[in-house]
């Protein structure tokens, strides 16, 4: 049978140190998932209720996977990634198993934080046409024990998901998920943000203007930022960026040159 991994809190090698910008999803994400993990008692009463499922939704690489893993190793919580290709396996019924097995992992492990990367693919529209009877029951299983940690409190388990695609997810999973944080592209003042933290530790150019180079980048998030820095160590960042936007430029330039080229053969 397939075994997720899990990771101990003090393995985790992401802080929110690492993560720049985010601070309100970093707040929320704090007041959400600390409590319920690390002090379960203040729960007892009823009145307080602990969240168990939390949704990140956003476009790919704005650090949704950072987030969670950040926020397992702030709770001192173990945290197991989970994805489709976690549950699924070749032996008939075996997929049911498996979200069983994760949960009592979870369980063994516990406090612990269930991280569904891409949980449209997983736990998607339960209505679509021609979806897959293994799919469903995947859903089923899981969704019978997602609701049994409703019951047994004091099981310190929380099932956080991430998606580029929220509107594929149905209803009743949706509902699951007491809390949808969307975590957007950064703007340019969070931009410059994710540069300092990104660049904190690195040795830059002297007087390296970083709102200049926010500026520079719209549209980039901050996977993007990362990947930028990493081709630029110790190289001045700004001069590869030009770089890149005259890159940009040729290409441009040379599609449009083709497509003239191209409808000129057509007329011909
Ligand atoms: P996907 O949907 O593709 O899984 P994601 O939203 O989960 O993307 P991550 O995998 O967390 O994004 O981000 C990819 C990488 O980009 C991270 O490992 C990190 O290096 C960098 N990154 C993204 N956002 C930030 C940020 N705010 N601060 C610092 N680094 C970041």
């Amino acid at each position: 049978r397939i075994r997720p991994e899990v990771i101990p809190a003090k393995e985790i090698n992401v802080t929110f140190a690492d993560i720049g910008a985010l601070e309100e999803t970093k707040e929320s994400l704090q007041e959400l998932v600390m409590l319920p993990l690390r002090r379960p008692d203040l729960f007892k009463g009823g009145l307080l209720k602990p969240c168990r499922g939390i949704l990140l939704f956003g476009p790919p690489g704005t650090g949704k996977t950072m987030l969670a893993k950040a926020i397992a190793k702030e709770a001192g919580a173990s945290f197991i990634n989970v994805s489709m290709s976690t549950i699924t396996s070749k032996w008939f019924g075996e997929d049911e198993k498996n979200v069983r097995a994760l949960f009592t992992l979870a369980a063994k492990v516990s406090p612990t934080i269930i991280f569904v990367d891409e949980v449209d693919s997983m736990l998607g529209q339960r209505t679509r046409v021609g979806e897959h009877e293994a799919m469903r029951k995947i859903k089923n299983e899981f969704m019978a024990h997602w609701d049994g940690l409703l019951t047994r409190q004091n099981e310190r388990i929380l099932v956080l998901a991430a998606t580029n695609r929220p509107f594929d997810l149905d209803e009743a999973i949706i509902r699951r998920f007491e809390r949808r944080i969307m975590v957007g592209l950064p703007g340019a003042e969070n931009r410059e943000k994710i540069f300092r933290t990104l660049l904190g530790k690195e040795k830059v150019e002297d007087g390296l203007d970083f709102t200049e180079l926010a500026l520079m980048t719209e549209g980039y998030t901050g996977s993007d930022l990362k990947n930028l820095c990493t081709t630029a160590a110790y190289r001045p960042v700004r001069e590869l960026i030009q770089q890149e936007r005259l890159k940009d430029l040729e290409r441009k330039q040379r599609v449009v040159e083709v497509q003239n080229k191209e409808d000129g053969t057509e007329e011909r």
